[in-house]
């Protein structure tokens, strides 16, 4: 499913993360280390190889909401920008923090003069935020991100399971009305 703001186009699809090839900076869902881990990171390291933790260690602790960027090694994609997530029912307000962590990695990336993220869907796995919200969050924070944003033209949000990518398709209606 697609919308447009402005001369951006905001996606959102089933897939892999570590398989958006045509994607200048993929966002991980990082842990406050860095370090590779399971979920979206596990996959990530794997397929960026050792030098992406290399990198990642001069950066790290990075706090909840926080958004930083590296380079993507063995990934196709040139720039990883990592987030860290608010645990759901832990960190407070985990709304604002999950905001901030789509707020931040976008503005990272223009900032960086990129043309295009992916995101997978942060803190909906080990990390518990349902769904449905989580999902809101994400649109809305991209609907009032995108006007303010340069150079970025393509935000896609990636999901991971058929069921994760119908509740993500009920909020992208729900939000942009397509
Ligand atoms: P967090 O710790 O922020 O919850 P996880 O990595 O545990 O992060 O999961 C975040 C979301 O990413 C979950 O919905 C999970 O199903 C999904 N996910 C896991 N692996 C991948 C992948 N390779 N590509 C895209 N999404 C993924």
């Amino acid at each position: 499913m697609k919308t447009t703001i402005g001369p951006i186009t905001i996606e959102c699809f089933e897939g892999d993360i570590t398989s958006q090839s045509d994607i200048d900076a993929i966002v991980n869902a990082a842990n406050a280390h860095l370090a590779p881990g399971g979920g979206v990171a596990g996959a990530i390291h794997r397929k960026a190889g050792p030098g992406l933790y290399e990198e990642c260690k001069a950066l790290a602790p990075i706090q909840t909401g926080e958004a930083v960027i590296t380079s993507g090694h063995g990934l196709p994609n040139p720039f990883v920008i990592h987030c860290l997530g608010p645990v759901y029912g832990i960190d407070k307000p985990e709304a604002k923090l999950l905001a901030n962590c789509y707020r931040n990695a976008l503005k990272l990336a223009d900032e960086k003069k990129l043309n295009s993220i992916a995101f997978p869907a942060i803190s909906t796995g080990i990390f518990g935020y349902p769904i449905t919200e989580a999902a809101l969050i994400a649109f809305r924070t991209f609907a009032e991100e995108s006007p303010k944003l340069q150079h970025i033209r393509t935000i896609r949000m990636v999901l991971f399971s058929e069921k994760d990518l119908q509740e993500h398709l009920k909020a992208f209606q729900q939000v942009f009305g397509d």
